[in-house]
């Protein structure tokens, strides 16, 4: 199989066959990310994919899900998917899900038949990092969208039937801020209702504009108190049913919970760390070793 640069995939995708369909990221701009920043975006050839489908239905004839790398693959016109998507099905007919990551953008772009058309292609179980429910917080972070765009472009997908997963970061808002962001993503999530929401936690990456505005006194992390606590609050304000997806490494406290049947649960857990934890290191804003 052909692969470009660094590859990110969820870390529930870990037993899914990964499709090279782009290199990169197209939107490369989110103040806190250097996923892709060395690498330039593109497309790859239809030929290529193609190559690679033949390679796979040699070594994996029977394989049910398919990954499209890489950073914001939705991105591609709803006909170059389309197209992509029957290739997939002529070489490997057992494929019942192909989902990628995609932004809010990448859905924009997108006609309502064009979604429906690739709702009944098999597409689904998209990863969607809006990272933040809170409107400032989330232009700050540079997403490309706006908090209206992610209410509206995340109902479209439910419309069509497209399952999606929620994902968002812990500490997004900044110091101070943590119990407004559990109340402003829990409300999103409510409303929009993922199959899963997938949290992780915000993270200073060296040379992005996270990191330059901490430096000049412009953006202050949250602490670690305020990281567990805002998990806290968000779990108690979900109350919609949810698979609660928290085992990225990123996470102090990490965890998957069915919602809302294993909230106590997962909330008692967490209490557990914050008594169990120095409170200096608790007042602190330790560094995470991560994306
Ligand atoms: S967070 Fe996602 S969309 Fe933003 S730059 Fe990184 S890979 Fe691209």
């Amino acid at each position: 199989m052909n692969y470009t640069g660094p590859i990110y995939r969820p870390p529930y995708e870990a037993n899914t066959l990964l499709l090279q369909v782009t290199v990169g990221c197209a939107h490369n701009k989110c103040t806190f990310c250097t996923m892709y920043r060395d690498v330039k975006f593109s497309v790859d050839k239809m030929d290529q994919v193609e190559k690679d489908l033949q390679e796979a239905q040699a070594k994996y004839p029977t394989v049910k899900r398919i990954f499209l790398v890489n950073g914001d693959a939705f991105v591609l016109s709803g006909r170059r998917l389309k197209v992509i998507a029957e290739m997939i099905h002529e070489y490997l007919p057992a494929v019942e899900i192909i989902t990628m990551y995609a932004s809010i953008n990448n859905i924009m772009g997108k006609t309502d038949d064009e979604i429906a058309e690739l709702k009944r292609l098999g597409i689904g179980d998209l990863w969607i990092g809006v990272e933040t429910g809170l409107g400032d917080a989330l232009d700050y972070l540079n997403k490309g969208a706006s908090l209206d765009d992610a209410y509206e472009q995340l109902e479209r997908l439910n419309r069509a039937g497209i399952t999606f997963f929620y994902g968002f970061m812990f500490g997004a808002a900044g110091k101070g801020r943590g119990f407004e962001n559990a109340e402003a993503n829990a409300k999103l999530i409510n409303s929009v209702k993922p199959l899963g929401i997938v949290p992780t936690t915000l993270n200073v990456n060296e040379g992005t504009q996270l990191a330059k505005d901490i430096e000049e006194g412009k953006f202050e992390m949250a602490t670690e108190r305020e990281v567990l606590e805002e998990q806290i609050r968000t779990l108690e304000l979900v109350n919609v049913p949810t698979y609660y997806m928290g085992i990225h490494v990123i996470n102090t406290v990490s965890f998957d919970a069915q919602l809302p049947r294993d909230k106590k649960a997962a909330i008692d857990r967490v209490n557990y760390v914050i008594s169990d934890t120095d409170e200096t290191v608790l007042d602190s804003v330790p560094i995470r070793h991560s994306i």
